[in-house]
């Protein structure tokens, strides 16, 4: 027995649901889904939630937060760890409990090899629908699995360029003009800034963005805008302000608006909320000029990829998102960026306790490590 398997049997393990008041990231505390006994050569998948602090309350069209409840996951074959991450915003129904319940049902013991990633993956998703951030954070950790057994990154894994990866963007949430003004100088080494829109000062958020620097912007509303005429005309100010294109203007039940919409825009208009997993995918074609793919929506790198290629071969546009993540997640997402016209993963640069090392930032631009899997380590 390794002295890591000693250490967690002596720790004992929690009941899959229980057990939620350690938030602390270390090696105790840990939930061990096992239904049969463990030899080395099956798959282990263990679970801890964890709470991510923001460095500033973050406000967007759906309410304001300090604070984002995430489910830290390992899957463990031979010895050999992946790590994982469910990231749970409260708007999109997730929570510790229900992300604790989902992963107590999942028996990777019943599968004798990490690699059979494609049964692995349906297995989970069958054992109950929605529950998407719970079944990346299974995904994530198993891609991080295999790439190490392969000792390879998985951005080379697909073949994919790392010279090719998208600057990142860094959002300014919506606030009062002197807040914006310092998170506007606090983003001095980004290229690009994503500012959130739709609670009724979206011209004063532009003006004062504006008043501090000339660096392309995109804005998301998060359906913010209800009316078509206004927000073709707000499309039109903002391109004249430098604006790229327009995240998710309107709600996303109105199909009808947003196809006028992105006919008449003179800016590219990007689908977030509207398409979330890859069954969505037939729903956004024809009515977006392109998705914002996200882990926690789709379910993981598997059908991110998947979406992307999709995507691609219906000449729309791509951009990869995340949500307020460790950098788990954001480098995992980040390992699919070169195939990204834009790039929004900043979400480990907005909270002040992340516990893992990956990929990082230089002059604006995502440099991945060479390390393998998703390509990161636990913080020292
Ligand atoms: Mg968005």
């Amino acid at each position: 027995m390794s002295s890591r398997r000693k250490f967690l049997k002596d720790c004992g393990t929690i009941a899959g649901g229980a057990g939620f008041s350690y938030m602390t990231f270390g090696r105790n505390n840990w939930t061990e889904v096992k239904d049969k006994p463990v030899s080395s050569s099956k798959l282990v998948l263990r679970f801890k939630p964890y709470v991510l602090h923001l460095k500033h309350v973050f406000t967007l069209a759906s309410g304001s937060r300090s604070t984002t409840p995430v489910m830290l996951t390992e899957v463990e074959f031979d010895n050999v760890i992946g790590y994982g991450e469910a990231s749970m915003p409260p708007y999109l129904g997730e929570s510790h409990e229900t992300a604790g319940s989902f992963l107590s049902k999942v028996d990777l013991n019943r599968f004798s090899s990490p690699f059979l990633i494609e049964d692995i993956l349906n297995y989970v998703d069958q054992i109950a629908p929605g529950n998407y951030a719970a079944k990346a954070s299974v995904d994530i950790a198993l891609h991080d699995l295999t790439g190490k057994l392969m000792k390879q990154p998985w951005f080379r894994i697909w073949g994919l360029n790392p010279e090719a990866t998208p600057n990142t963007s860094f959002t300014i949430g919506i606030d009062k003009p002197d807040v914006v003004r310092v998170k506007v100088r606090e983003a001095a080494p980004y290229k690009i800034l994503k500012v959130k829109l739709g609670q009724g000062n979206d011209r004063e958020m532009i003006e004062t963005v504006r008043s501090e620097t000339d660096k392309p912007i995109c804005v998301d509303v998060n359906q913010g805008w209800k009316d078509k005429k206004m927000a073709l005309d707000m499309t039109h100010w903002l391109k004249e302000q430098g604006v790229v294109f327009v995240e998710q203007p309107m709600p996303k039940e109105l199909v009808d608006d947003a196809t006028w919409l992105t006919q008449n825009s003179p800016l590219p208009i990007m689908a977030d909320e509207a398409v979330q997993t890859l069954s969505d995918f037939r729903k956004v074609l024809g009515v977006y000029s392109g998705i914002n793919v996200k882990l926690m929506k789709c379910g993981g790198l598997h059908s991110a990829y998947i979406m992307i290629k999709m995507a691609r071969a219906s000449d729309m546009k791509v951009m990869i998102g995340c949500m307020t993540e460790t950098s788990c997640a954001v480098s995992a997402a980040a390992q699919l960026s070169p195939l990204a016209d834009w790039a929004d993963l900043d979400g480990n640069l907005l909270i002040d306790n992340d516990v893992y090392e990956g990929v990082t930032v230089r002059d604006g631009k995502l440099i991945l490590t060479d390390k393998p899997g998703i390509g990161i380590r636990v913080r020292d």
